[in-house]
């Protein structure tokens, strides 16, 4: 039988067929003009959908959290990454025939006054939106900050998706029933209201709900850990392995907020929460610098990496400050008193950069806890096990049946992919197997 998730995967899958097909379908409805050749209308077509699906990533990336549950937020950015590629070759292609079957579209007019408005708005879409993927792909290339990025793509994204559909209403070949288009205006003011909603009401919300930072904890590995307790408001409960978006120094309406897990309990009744923040760049070398008191704004929680299938045991594999979502788990395990064995592979540089070592150790009394410490730089005489953790770790430190166990990896991504590799060769299905990627670009 399928899954209360999978079902609700299957029925979002089929939203957004509906919006990218009905509306190309909607255009064959109601006054039709003369067919053209095969390539023309084969042009038009792909055009139509490559605007349906750029104009549904304001939706995919609304962070609506019924839409993304059954797949986790990491998943929704890789596939609005992967689809908007689609959706531009779509338009470009779209312009290349186009401009192969119908050359005298493309021939320039005598004066620029001449050139049509249908046509301005088709060159403005293209540069957007090839501005945008170029901006998008080749980001740390062009030296683009995250922040000076995140900016302008939301800008280009909305120029391209406005000219785009005034290029469409403006040259009217298919849309000459006013309903057709209505129908596409409408949508478009359904995109940019997604984009509103995110940008303008929820943060209207945030500002309600601030949090302030009651402890600044230095950890282990080059880490702070940021106690937040909620301010005049009860907070939200999450599930152990979840994240929030974190603002910090602004307003809930700055465009960019950082995304962390929470490493605290679950289990904490009275809406505190926690971060662990590794330095690892701008944002993250000033954490440190955060006083206590100071107000700060949580979106959240996200995610469906967590806790919560039937499980004998729970298998939890860290890399670095990956162990921040794994913590969290720990510690709601503890809290809940549950006594089913729980094993945590950690990858570490070396002995004193492990986060949270010593706080492992004493809650081994709490759980069936076994931690195995995985060094790549151990220390003279480490007994224990070193290098990167592979198929034939896991054989050395887990019962089998391998596949019997739920898996929990989080780490770098190079680590990630060789661990979805050794439990392949371990034959553990894909359902038991659930990931966090800390990277959504
Ligand atoms: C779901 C999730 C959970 C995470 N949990 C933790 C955690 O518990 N502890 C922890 O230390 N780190 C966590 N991270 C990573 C953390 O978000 C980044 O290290 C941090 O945002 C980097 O910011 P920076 O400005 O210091 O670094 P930069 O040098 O500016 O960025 C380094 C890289 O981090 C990514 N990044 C930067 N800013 C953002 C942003 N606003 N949104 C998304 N990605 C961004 C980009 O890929 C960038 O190339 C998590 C990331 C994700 C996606």
């Amino acid at each position: 039988m399928m899954s209360r998730y999978a079902m609700q995967g299957a029925a979002w899958v089929a939203v957004y067929l509906l919006f990218v097909l009905a509306p190309m379908i909607a255009m064959l409805a109601g006054t039709l003009p003369p067919a053209r050749d095969f390539w023309t209308e084969f042009a038009v077509a792909i055009g139509y959908s490559g605007l349906g699906m750029m104009g549904l990533q304001f939706g995919l990336t609304a962070r609506f959290r019924f839409v993304t549950r059954p797949w986790g937020e990491d998943v929704i950015y890789h596939f609005h990454r992967q689809i908007s590629q689609i959706a531009v070759v779509l338009v470009v292609a779209h312009a290349l025939i186009m401009s192969a079957t119908r050359p005298e579209m493309f021939a320039l007019p005598g004066a620029i006054g001449d050139i049509p408005w249908g046509a301005v708005f088709a060159f403005a879409s293209i540069f957007a939106l090839v501005a945008l993927v170029v901006a998008a792909l080749w980001r740390v290339r062009l030296g683009l900050s995250y922040e000076l990025w995140h900016a302008s793509h939301i800008v280009l994204a909305v120029v391209a998706v406005v000219a785009g559909v005034a290029h469409m209403v403006g040259w009217a070949f298919y849309l000459s029933d006013p309903w057709k288009r209505g129908l596409w205006i409408g949508l478009t003011i359904l995109w940019i209201g997604l984009l509103a909603y995110v940008r303008i009401v929820k943060p209207l919300f945030m500002l309600r709900r601030p949090y302030r930072v009651v402890e600044v904890r230095r950890e282990r590995g080059d880490t702070t850990t940021l106690v937040m307790q909620p301010n005049g408001h009860p907070g939200f409960r999450f599930s152990p392995g979840q994240f929030g978006w974190l603002t910090l120094w602004g307003s809930p309406f700055k465009i960019t907020g950082h995304p962390f897990s929470f490493s605290s309990s679950a289990e904490a009744r009275d809406g505190r929460v926690e971060m662990s923040i590794r330095n690892l760049g701008d944002f993250t070398s000033r954490i440190g610098e955060v006083p206590a008191g100071q107000r700060v704004y949580l979106d959240g929680p996200y995610g469906a990496f967590t806790i919560g299938n039937p499980a004998d045991m729970h298998v939890l594999v860290a890399g670095g400050v990956g162990i921040t979502p794994m913590m969290s788990m720990i510690r709601t395990l503890a809290d809940r008193g549950d006594r089913r064995p729980v094993i945590l592979l950690y990858g570490s540089k070396d002995w004193d950069s492990i986060t949270f070592r010593e706080e492992l150790e004493a809650l081994k009394a709490r759980l069936d806890l076994t931690v195995v410490h995985v060094l790549s730089k151990p220390p003279a005489g480490w007994t224990g096990e070193r290098g990167h953790i592979t198929a034939d770790l896991f054989r050395r430190h887990l019962p089998s049946p391998y596949a019997d166990h739920e898996y929990f990896i989080c780490g770098p991504g190079p680590m990630m992919d060789a661990i979805e590799k050794a439990l392949g060769e371990l034959r553990v299905p894909l359902s038991k197997y659930h990931s966090e990627r800390y990277s959504f670009v």
